[in-house]
C-alpha cells in the first residue's frame, strides 16, 4: 500500500507533467467502487478547469482546479492561443459552463493498488481503468486501480481540502510533542492515529520508532519530551529519505503501465523478523500493536 512517500513522489510527477494543462474531456468507469462523489458532479467540476497544481495532504493526492472557463473564454475568442487546438467543436461547451470556484479540488486516494499514469492517449487502456481524463495536450491522466480500494471526488470547501491530522513533514517539535500528551495508546498506535498525523503507515511508524530507541508498546503519554524530540526528528528523517529514493523512479510509476515495486528503502526492523538487528546484532521480533504487525529490536529500542 503507498504511504506518505509514495504518494508524494506520486503527486510531485503527475504535478510535474500536467501542471497548467486544460481538462477537455473526463472519463469515468461503471464500477462504483472507486467514486466518492458522484461522477456527474466529477465532470462537470473537472472539465474545462485548469490544472493549478498537483500536490500531497496525508495519503491523498490533490488537484488544485482553476476555474479558469471565462478566462479560456477570452482566450480562445481573441486569439489562437500557443496550444494547437484541434478539437474546436468542444470549444462551445466550456465556454456556456457556469463558473465554479477556485478552490475547488480533485482528489485520488490511491488505496491498496491505484496508480495514476500520464500518457499519451494512443497508449492502449489497461484493464481495470476506472478514470480517463484527456488534457489539452493530448495526453491522459488515467487513474488504474486492480482491487478497488483506490477513491476519487471532489471538493468544494473554503481554504481546501485539509485531511484532518497534522501533516508529519512539516511539524513542529514543539507541536509534535503536545500531540501525544495524554495519550494513553502505544505510541505506535498513536503515530498511526490519521487523526493526529495524517499520512504515517506502517513501515515508517516501525523504521522511525527504531531510528528513535523507542519500543512500540510504550504509552505515548509516558515518553519523555527528549523521545519524542527524537521520534520526531526520527520520523521527518525517514519520510524525507524515503521521498529522495522515490523521486527517481517516479517515471516508472506513472510514465508506464507496469507493476515494478515503487521504491526500495533500506528497512532497519520492518518486515525483517527473525534477522539479525543491523546495529547491534539482536534477533529482530515481531509483535501485534494495535492489530499491526511492529518489528522492533530488543536491545536497541527501549
Ligand atoms: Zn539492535
Amino acid at each position: 500500500m503507498p504511504e506518505l512517500p509514495e504518494v508524494e513522489t506520486v503527486a510531485r510527477g503527475v504535478d510535474a507533467r500536467v501542471r497548467g494543462e486544460r481538462i477537455e474531456h473526463v472519463w469515468l468507469g461503471e464500477k462504483p467502487e472507486p467514486l466518492k462523489s458522484p461522477a456527474a458532479l466529477i465532470e462537470a467540476t473537472l472539465t474545462g478547469k485548469r490544472i493549478a497544481r498537483v500536490h500531497r495532504v496525508g495519503k491523498t493526492i490533490v488537484v488544485d482546479l482553476d476555474a479558469t472557463d471565462s478566462e479560456h473564454h477570452a482566450e480562445t475568442s481573441n486569439h489562437h492561443t500557443k496550444t494547437t487546438q484541434k478539437d474546436p467543436k468542444s470549444l462551445p461547451k466550456n465556454a456556456k459552463k457556469p463558473v465554479k470556484p477556485a478552490c475547488a479540488q480533485w482528489l485520488i486516494h490511491l488505496g491498496m493498488t491505484g496508480r495514476l499514469l500520464v500518457c499519451d492517449s494512443a497508449v492502449p487502456v489497461p484493464p481495470h481503468t476506472h478514470a480517463i481524463v484527456r488534457l489539452n495536450s493530448g495526453r491522459e491522466l488515467r487513474f488504474v486501480d486492480a482491487r478497488r480500494f483506490g477513491r476519487l471526488s471532489v471538493v468544494a470547501e473554503e481554504g481546501g481540502f485539509t485531511g484532518g491530522g497534522r501533516e508529519p513533514l512539516t511539524i513542529s517539535p514543539e507541536d509534535f510533542v503536545a500531540l501525544f500528551r495524554g495519550r494513553r495508546t502505544s505510541i505506535k498506535a498513536a503515530l498511526l492515529n490519521q487523526t493526529l498525523l495524517h499520512g504515517v503507515g506502517n513501515i515508517y511508524a516501525d523504521e522511525s520508532l527504531f531510528r528513535a530507541g523507542i519500543r512500540p508498546r510504550r504509552q505515548a503519554a509516558r515518553l519523555s519530551r527528549d523521545e519524542l524530540r527524537r521520534l520526531h526528528f526520527a520520523l521527518q528523517a525517514v519520510l524525507r529519505s524515503a521521498i529522495k529514493q522515490g523521486g527517481s523512479s517516479v517515471s516508472d510509476y506513472v510514465d508506464s503501465d507496469g507493476v515494478r515495486g515503487f521504491f526500495q528503502l533500506e528497512h532497519r526492523v520492518y518486515m525483517r523478523t527473525g534477522q539479525p538487528c543491523l546495529v547491534c546484532g539482536t534477533t529482530i521480533r515481531r509483535v501485534v500493536v494495535g492489530g499491526r504487525g511492529t518489528h522492533y529490536c530488543p536491545t536497541c529500542q527501549r
